[in-house]
């Protein structure tokens, strides 16, 4: 079984996208207790690679490297890079602060995640990678989404049915990444 609820809004993104194949490669950031975690190792198989990352501990996933640290923190960042066998297929994103209920707040804190998740993307995605990343109801911030327009094919939103009605959450999708410089 998955070890959490979010582990079905990637598997149902994934019915309708179908990113994550045999051998890839795929860094999972905000990565505990570790759903999508599974999904990814699931879908790349023994040939693929899959690195998590959270600032909570997490229990061992078969077929994974996970790690405990912040991202916002270079040296995190590092770690991950270190782990990974080289460029990445897929670069996912659910990392979400603890809501202060200060709708505002919230808003700001989770797209400088989001921001802070998608600057590591351009530097560690292969050209063709995918880049998913939760963000907030409205969408991507303009200048966000600018970026995401330019470096990628196929920008677009998500809100996958396990996903609460209520919450205010939504995931970009990015596809088609088209390589640096
Ligand atoms: N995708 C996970 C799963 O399927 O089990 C659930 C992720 S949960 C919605 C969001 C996670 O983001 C939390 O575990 C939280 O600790 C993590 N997070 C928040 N800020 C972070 C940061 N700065 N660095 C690493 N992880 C962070």
């Amino acid at each position: 079984g998955f070890r959490s609820r979010a582990a079905f809004k990637l598997l149902e993104m994934e019915e309708k996208l179908k990113l994550l194949k045999p051998g890839m490669r795929v860094v999972d950031l905000g990565a505990a207790p570790g759903g999508w975690t599974q999904v990814a190792v699931e879908a790349v198989g023994p040939r693929g690679q899959v690195v998590g990352i959270d600032l909570l501990p997490m229990d061992p996933v078969p077929g994974a490297v996970t790690l405990q640290g912040d991202f916002t923190e270079q040296e995190a960042e590092d770690r991950v890079i270190a782990a990974m066998g080289g460029k990445a297929d897929a670069v996912l994103s659910d990392m979400a602060p603890n809501t202060t209920g200060h709708h505002a707040t919230d808003h700001l804190r989770i797209m400088g995640l989001a921001e802070i998740a998608l600057d590591f993307a351009q530097r560690v995605l292969a050209p063709g990678g995918a880049f998913i990343a939760k963000v907030f109801q409205g969408g991507t911030e303009a200048e966000m989404l600018a970026t995401l327009k330019r470096d990628f094919a196929v920008v677009r939103h998500m809100k996958p049915p396990a996903s609460r009605k209520d919450s205010a959450e939504l995931y970009v999708v990015a596809t088609g990444f088209r390589g640096r410089g």
